[in-house]
């Protein structure tokens, strides 16, 4: 049988022949793919300005300095993510305010966010984990309360929406990224939703060297900026890929809805909370048994591997990272997040997968479990 992995881009032949035409027009650098990438992901957003990135980590990191986030200023944001949602917050020279996770969203929990909050409080970055929204209600109004800056860490949910508004059409700054694995991809790259032009000038000059040109052929350098544009070559696949979204998540939540109608419960994992609403099912990940199996999360991914099926760990609990371990963080300080990180598995899910491979899978867990398992 074919090897399933954990996710798989889907690119079409049509968006082939685009990024041809791209390689062949003497253009690949940021242009009009990029310009027209930007116009079409600002309409799916409601009309609000909207800039294409090398990543989404450039895209959060630049987001912060255009909120005013330096030295001396705290953000708040949740363990559970990828790391780069706090390392762009030290690449500022900002502090990182970790709090826990909420156990059943697995995303940050806003209670403990709102206590974390001191006078040195600037920013919030919240994280959708798997696509699945943090409460933007209790988000905002915290915000707005406490005078936040509020940089949506929506990486994983493209497509996603929060009682019916698409996350991006509203809020503050709101980062998407097109990574391969994404729901949308561009082969790398990431954009960012911004309240203004004004912002969105700004976030302009920071993504390439700070440059502002004039019509005479002259410029200047006004903000140290960096280098973070797209290519068009990206830009190209991201318009191939937006058409496509809906019916990729369509057909990610019928996936989804499969895993809960075939997965055992008599396993004992802990399943991901059944939002077939508003998540854009970025993933699918049970939380292992692991106190009653006589196998570590290392083993089970190596036996489904034997079995043809890719898992991945998405992801360990950050502040136990040496980089942070050794900023005085340590085991216990987030209990949620580390037992989340600790047993947590992505099975596969993305849209080319057919119904028997969500079956398939779902025996395979069984098959490798139950034998492992005490009672
Ligand atoms: C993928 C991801 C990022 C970073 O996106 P890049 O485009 O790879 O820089 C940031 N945060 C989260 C939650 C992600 O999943």
């Amino acid at each position: 049988m074919d090897f399933l992995p954990f996710t798989r881009p889907n690119i079409d032949e049509a968006t082939i022949a685009a990024v041809g035409e791209v390689l062949r027009s003497g253009w690949i650098t940021t242009g009009p793919k990029s310009r027209q990438l930007e116009a079409e992901l600002s309409a799916h957003v409601g009309g609000r300005p909207v800039r294409v990135v090398a990543s989404a980590t450039a895209a959060l990191e630049m987001a912060l300095q255009v909120a005013g986030v330096g030295p001396g200023d705290e953000v708040i944001t949740c363990p559970l993510s990828w790391v780069a949602t706090a390392n762009v917050i030290l690449k500022v020279g900002a502090k990182p305010v970790f709090v826990d996770a909420d156990r059943a969203s697995r995303n940050i929990d806003l209670d403990l966010a709102e206590r974390a909050i001191t006078p040195r409080t600037r920013a919030i970055i919240p994280v959708d984990l798997a696509g699945l929204p943090v409460d933007r209600d209790r988000l905002y109004d915290i915000a707005k309360r406490h005078r936040l800056r509020v940089i949506e860490d929506a990486a994983q949910s493209m497509g996603a929406n929060w009682r019916g508004r698409r996350i991006g059409s509203f809020g503050d700054l709101v980062s998407f990224s097109f990574h391969a694995n994404k729901n949308m991809t561009s082969g790398e790259g990431g954009c960012l939703v911004l309240n203004d032009e004004d912002e969105a000038r700004l976030f302009e000059k920071l993504r390439l060297q700070g440059v502002t040109r004039h019509a005479d052929g002259g410029m200047d350098v006004d903000v140290l900026g960096g280098k973070a544009n797209m290519t068009d070559i990206a830009a190209a696949i991201g318009l191939g890929q937006l058409p496509r979204l809906e019916g990729f998540n369509a057909r990610r939540r019928e996936l989804a809805a499969l895993y809960f109608r075939h997965f055992d419960r008599q396993l004992g994992c802990e399943l991901p909370l059944e939002d077939m609403a508003q998540s854009n099912w970025h993933m699918f990940q049970p939380l292992l048994p692991l106190d009653r199996m006589s196998m570590d999360r290392g083993e089970f991914i190596a036996r489904m591997k034997d079995l043809g099926i890719g898992v991945g760990v998405h992801y360990p609990a950050m502040h136990l990272f040496t980089l942070f371990r050794e900023m005085g963080f340590q085991p216990g300080d987030f209990p949620v997040a580390e037992d989340i990180g600790r047993r947590t598995v992505t099975l596969p899910l993305f849209p080319t997968m057919a119904d028997e491979d969500v079956e398939r899978v779902c025996a395979a867990v069984s098959g490798v479990l139950k034998p492992v398992l005490s009672v």
